[in-house]
C-alpha cells in the first residue's frame, strides 16, 4: 500500500518504519521544522556560543520487551545512553533527545514543514489537504499526532475515532531553557519544588557539552495551566525566580527562553492503536497507550501490526 503517516514523532516514525519493513510505500508528513516532536532538542546560537536543550521529554524508560530490544539497538548505534542521574533504568538520546527520532526519519521519506489540515476521499483512497501536501492518492492514512490535534483530522471521515480523541485531555507544560555563565550549585535534577515539576542540568546528560551550563526547568501542570495565555518571556522569568528560590543564588544568565507545550502529557488510555480496515485510517500516539515515549513506540508498533493484519 501507499501509506501517508501524519506526524513524525516516536509513534508515527515507529509505525512508518515497521510498515516499510513490511513492504509498504510510506510517506511521512510533519508540521515541525525538524525531527523531534515532543522529544525535541533545541539548538541555540547566541553571542558566538552554542547551547542545546532537550526541552520536551527528559528521559525515557523501557519496560516492555519490544521497546527494550529497540533501545538496545539504538545503544549499539550510539544514539541513546543510560542516564542513571535521573533514575535507575533512564535513557536519553545522544547527543540530543531527538537522536532516535532523527535516525528513524533519515531512513524514511519525511517531509517536514507540512501541516496536514484534512483528508479528502479520492478513488477509494485518500488525498491530504494542507499547505505543501502532495497531490498523491494514498491507499491508507495513519494519524500520529496528539489527541487534540487528531480530533479535527478525524472528525469528518472517522467520527468514532474523533470522539475517542476528544475524550482525552492533556496537561500543558511551560518549559524554561536557561544557559548560565558558570555552574549552578545544585544536583543534576530536582523535582516538585513549588511551581517546578522537574528541572535538570541538560549539560550533565551523556554526550552533551559539559562545559556549557544548560538547564531545562519545567513547571508543574497546575502552574502551567494557570499561565496558559501569558507571554513566554514573562513566564520564563518567573520560572527562573522559582528555580532560584529552590536552589539559592544563581550565576549570571547567558541565554534564556521559554516554550509552552500545550499538549505535553496525556491521560492514560489503553486502546493501543485504532485501525478501521474499511476506511483504511489508523491512529497511533501516546494518548492511545500512556503518557510516555515508550507508550508512543508501543502504539506505533501496535498499529503497524494491525495494518499488516
Ligand atoms: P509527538 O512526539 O507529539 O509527535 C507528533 C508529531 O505530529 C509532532 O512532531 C507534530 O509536529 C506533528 N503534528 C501535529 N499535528 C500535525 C499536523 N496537523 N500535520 C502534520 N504534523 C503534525 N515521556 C517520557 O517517557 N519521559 C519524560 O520524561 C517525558 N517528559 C516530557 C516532558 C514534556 C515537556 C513533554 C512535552 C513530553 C514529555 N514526555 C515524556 C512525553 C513524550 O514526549 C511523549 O509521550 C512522546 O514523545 C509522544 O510521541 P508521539 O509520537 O505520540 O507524539
Amino acid at each position: 500500500m501507499h501509506v501517508a503517516v501524519i506526524g513524525a514523532g516516536m509513534a508515527g516514525l515507529t509505525c512508518a518504519s515497521r510498515l516499510v519493513e513490511a513492504g509498504h510505500n510510506v510517506a511521512v508528513f510533519d508540521k515541525g521544522r525538524g525531527p523531534g516532536g515532543r522529544m525535541a532538542t533545541r539548538r541555540v546560537e547566541h553571542n558566538g556560543a552554542t547551547f542545546r536543550f532537550d526541552h520536551g521529554a527528559q528521559y525515557f524508560t523501557a519496560r516492555e520487551m519490544a521497546f527494550q530490544t529497540q533501545v538496545r539497538a539504538w545503544e549499539t548505534d550510539g544514539i541513546v545512553a543510560p542516564w542513571p542521574a535521573a533514575k535507575d533504568g533512564a535513557w536519553v538520546g545522544t547527543p540530543g533527545m531527538n537522536a532516535p527520532i532523527r535516525a528513524m526519519a533519515e531512513a524514511l521519506e519525511v517531509r517536514f514543514g507540512t501541516r496536514i489540515a484534512g483528508l479528502v476521499p479520492e478513488r477509494g483512497g485518500w488525498r491530504l489537504e494542507g499547505e505543501g501536501a502532495p497531490d498523491d492518492r494514498f491507499d491508507a492514512v495513519v494519524i500520529a499526532v496528539p489527541a487534540e490535534q487528531a480530533a479535527p483530522l478525524l472528525a469528518v471521515h472517522a467520527p468514532d475515532f474523533a470522539e475517542d480523541a476528544r475524550d482525552v485531555k492533556s496537561e500543558p507544560c511551560w518549559t524554561a531553557m536557561v544557559a548560565f555563565e558558570s555552574g549552578v550549585d545544585a544536583p543534576d535534577t530536582l523535582a516538585d519544588e513549588g511551581a517546578i515539576g522537574w528541572a535538570a542540568r541538560n549539560s550533565a546528560k551523556p554526550g552533551r557539552d559539559a562545559d556549557r551550563e544548560c538547564w531545562v526547568i519545567q513547571a508543574n501542570p497546575r502552574w502551567s495551566r494557570a499561565q496558559l495565555e501569558r507571554e513566554a518571556e514573562n513566564v520564563g522569568e518567573e520560572l527562573l525566580a522559582h528555580f532560584a528560590r529552590a536552589v539559592g543564588d544563581l550565576p549570571p544568565v547567558l541565554f534564556s527562553s521559554a516554550h509552552l507545550w500545550r499538549y505535553a502529557k496525556c491521560e492514560k488510555n489503553d486502546a493501543g492503536a485504532l485501525w478501521d480496515a474499511g476506511l483504511r485510517i489508523g491512529v497511533c500516539g501516546d494518548w492511545l497507550s500512556g503518557p510516555r515515549v515508550e507508550n508512543a513506540f508501543l502504539s506505533g508498533l501496535a498499529l503497524a501490526r494491525r495494518i499488516a493484519g
